[in-house]
């Protein structure tokens, strides 16, 4: 049973007509079965409350577990209560016990923000994804989470129901595209198409490059190409600088390109002996041989596959190449539009 004690809201709406959800993803809709008067069926999880001996019990109206689970999701006395007990005021993150504590969201909340009633994850608001956290540490997790909350804000807005069209602001143009791109063994739907490292959306990736990718005491990435040329594009190079040791070339761009896939953006990432020279305008080195590793030699967009990458070899687990540059679109936007490349953007350190 809670801890807390029962109020007397739930009474009320007990067999009323269910209210509309004012989006406030801080507490989602309750079930259809909440607002329903059925003695011996429970007002959350819909199901049948039975005695021990296996019949309905008509005299009540919520299982035990049920009402715990309500309890901690629209009652935050109940959480503090729940948590107390469980954590004993100890702070997650530090360790210490403190008599001042917050009830923290592991994952944080935010991420239910402008979501569709259907496609809320009640998982987020469980007692599993709770922790207990100091002031101090509270502090520092939210303010972690800045760029999380900016971007989150546009993916939600973006990808929901709210907006399905083009986003024009005065930093940058985003589109949305619906199709499917397969690379090696990920695979995902819905990308954007950037036009500006400066949207929200790419600051929370490279946040997230910066702070998962591996072995950045041995390697440098480096941000170049479309998106800091400021045009729109459905991709960002990145480019990995080093030592060759295949393993470790491995992990990194593995590492990357996941997180491109979980954050909807296609990172093109591969490791490269030097920076490309093209970035250099003024002075370029003409047909530049680099050497290039791929995490694979497979690349599809609504399964249509990139040929080139086919004349990758595989070698030491990676799939390997020499490339030249410039390439034409290099020469024409340069010679015939007199562009000037932008110098590389180097993302860690
Ligand atoms: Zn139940
Ligand atoms: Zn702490």
């Amino acid at each position: 049973m809670p801890f807390s004690r029962w109020s007397s809201k739930q009474e009320r709406t007990f067999g009323k007509k269910k209210e509309k959800w004012n989006g406030d993803f801080r507490t989602p809709p309750k079930p259809n079965c909440y607002y329903t008067k059925v003695k011996g069926k429970c007002r959350w999880c819909g199901k049948k409350i039975l005695k021990d001996d296996g019949t309905v019990n008509k005299r009540k109206s919520w299982h035990k577990k049920c009402v715990n689970q309500y309890m901690l999701i629209y009652h935050s006395r109940e959480r503090r209560a729940i948590l107390r007990r469980r954590d004993k005021s100890r702070c997650a993150k530090c360790n210490k016990i403190s008599r001042k504590w917050d009830v923290d969201h592991i994952r944080p909340l935010i991420e239910q923000k402008g979501l569709k009633e259907e496609d809320l994850d009640y998982t987020y608001y469980s007692v599993d994804n709770l922790q207990t956290l100091c002031k101090k540490c509270h502090r520092e997790k939210s303010n972690s989470e800045v760029p999380l909350k900016k971007k989150t804000k546009f993916h939600n807005n973006f990808f929901g129901e709210r907006k399905k069209q083009d986003m024009i602001s005065n930093d940058y143009h985003i589109k949305v595209y619906e199709g499917l791109i397969e690379y090696g063994k990920y695979s995902g739907t819905h990308w954007y198409g950037l036009q500006s490292e400066k949207t929200p959306v790419w600051k929370w990736i490279q946040h997230r490059i910066v702070k998962e990718t591996p072995n950045q005491d041995i390697f440098d990435i480096y941000l170049v190409g479309g998106l800091i040329e400021t045009w729109l594009t459905w991709d960002a190079d990145i480019l990995i600088l080093g030592p060759y040791d295949p393993p470790k070339i491995y992990e990194t761009l593995d590492t990357i390109t996941r997180i491109g896939f979980e954050e909807h953006f296609w990172i093109d990432v591969s490791y490269q002996d030097r920076l490309w020279d093209i970035h250099n305008s003024n002075n370029w080195i003409r047909d530049e041989e680099f050497g290039e590793c791929r995490l694979s030699n497979h690349w599809s967009k609504n399964g249509k596959a990139d040929e080139g990458l086919l004349k990758y070899e595989y070698r030491h687990g990676l799939y390997q190449s020499i490339k030249v540059l410039p390439f034409q679109k290099h020469l024409d936007n340069s010679e015939k539009l007199g562009y000037k490349y932008k110098a590389p953007i180097k993302l860690n350190k």
